[in-house]
């Protein structure tokens, strides 16, 4: 990977952080994401639905809720973005089994958006009937197509475009953080003595990494921070600043405060669409993910076991993320749906009833191991310290189903409607 962006550095000039991470994640050759499976205790993080059972349950309960509030069509699509292992649809397609009688007029799919070849092939195996042969055409928008245990139909895609525009719920957990961020900086006066010009790109150059440099704003405006190749050692990378402006600045808000900003235009295009999907034809999306009011600035980082990893070394070995900036999702959404949050995965789960849910298990186990693994699980998720209050939950519904309508409120019900989103306030089955 490294020798890869080398080249392209090489022969065309920095490249962008936006440019940089979509080639070391998703490069269709060599890619982080394609063919390693990073996910769990082996690898280089572990998510929430990996850590507990307990969290795909609770979102397949939300599903569930929102289904019931908005009328219990006759047919649903449910919708994955970046599924990982498939443990978390796994967990929430168990609850529908459990909950057949409520759903048992109703036909499911299921549809996975995934790049990764290698994560595909994970997904089916945790997901699929093994005596149904899987379909396979690489060259098609549906690469892959089976039946799960349940007896569902289930599809992947490599693009959310390609997923049939049907009444569908959409779920993306740590998907947002791992699309690709155009990083700026505001340009200062302080920091032009340090600044060398680059001969070959006319690029200037950060002596440091961007939130060393002090902040004191000045007319300049925006500068975005680029990668190249570092002049005193041949294969090491570094970060540079554009020395004139550049097109991913229309994404940064003319009242912009801070002097760090990361953008996210992918993210953006995302949210659009499923913002139209679901104003068009009903449903809801439901985002979990670490990140941020439109307050944070220098979030780009690596993981690698499960610790910090240098964003510029060993491209292609660590997983790079930036915390997602639910003010510009919520942004993105406006005029075409209704958002919720974000809110605190410990909030959230905590409406979802999960003190309910840990408690039964609890009293069905009598194998200390798993009772404390249980609880291990429980603390890892709802701890402040831990995932409680990093992660955030946010949702897109119809304006409809925030504003109410004769199936969905009685006469007795006195508060606004929102607060009888699931998860959004405390859980309310009827
Ligand atoms: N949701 C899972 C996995 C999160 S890791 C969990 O919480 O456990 C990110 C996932 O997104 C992986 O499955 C990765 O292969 C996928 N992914 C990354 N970039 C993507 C892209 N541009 N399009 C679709 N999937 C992507």
């Amino acid at each position: 990977m490294l020798r890869h962006l080398m080249y392209k550095i090489k022969s065309t000039g920095p490249i962008t952080v936006a440019e940089y991470m979509k080639e070391v994640l998703t490069n269709p050759a060599k890619g982080y994401y394609v063919y390693r499976d990073m996910l769990g205790k082996q690898g280089d993080f572990i998510t929430s639905p990996e850590i507990s059972q307990i969290f795909g349950e609770l979102l397949g309960i939300w599903f569930i809720s929102e289904w019931m509030a908005t009328g219990k069509s006759t047919a649903f699509q449910l919708v994955e973005l970046g599924p990982g292992r498939g443990t978390l649809v796994g967990d929430i397609l168990r609850v529908f089994t459990q909950l057949g009688s409520v759903l048992k007029n109703c036909d499911i799919s299921v549809h996975l958006v995934e790049v990764s070849q290698k994560l595909s092939e994970i997904q089916a195996l945790t997901l699929t009937e093994e005596k149904v042969p899987l379909e396979r055409n690489a060259g098609s928008p549906v690469y892959m197509k089976g039946v799960t245990k349940s007896g569902i139909p289930i599809s992947w895609y490599r693009h959310l475009h390609d997923v049939p525009k049907g009444y569908s719920f959409y779920l993306a957990h740590e998907f947002f953080d791992v699309l690709p961020v155009h990083k700026f900086q505001r340009e200062h006066i302080a920091m032009l003595p340090r600044l060398v010009l680059n001969s070959r790109a006319q690029v200037f150059v950060l002596p440091q990494h961007p939130k060393e440099l002090g902040l004191q704003k000045t007319p300049q405006g925006w500068r975005e921070v680029f990668i190249d190749i570092d002049p005193q050692v041949s294969d090491k990378l570094r970060f540079v600043l554009a020395p004139s402006a550049t097109p991913a600045e229309a994404f940064i808000q003319h009242d912009e405060t801070r002097d760090h900003v990361e953008v996210c235009p992918d993210a953006g295009v995302i949210i659009e669409e499923l913002s139209q999907r679901i104003a068009l034809t009903g449903g809801a999306a439901l985002v979990a993910d670490y990140g941020h009011d439109g307050t944070k600035t220098d979030t780009f980082r690596g993981f690698c076991g499960h610790k910090l990893h240098d964003v510029l070394i060993a491209p292609g070995t660590a997983d790079l993320t930036a915390d997602v900036d639910f003010s510009y999702l919520r942004r993105m959404a406006q005029g075409k749906v209704a958002s919720l949050g974000p809110i605190k995965q410990h909030t959230f789960l905590k409406n979802m009833g999960i003190d309910v849910r840990l408690k039964v298990l609890l009293d069905k186990s009598n194998e200390p191991s798993v009772r404390q693994q249980l609880l291990q699980g429980y603390d890892m998720l709802m701890n402040p310290k831990k995932m409680g209050e990093r992660f955030n939950f946010f949702a897109l519904l119809p304006h409809e189903r925030l504003e109410g309508g004769r199936h969905q409120r009685n006469a007795r019900q006195s508060k606004p409607f929102a607060s009888l989103v699931a998860g959004f306030s405390e859980l309310a089955w009827q």
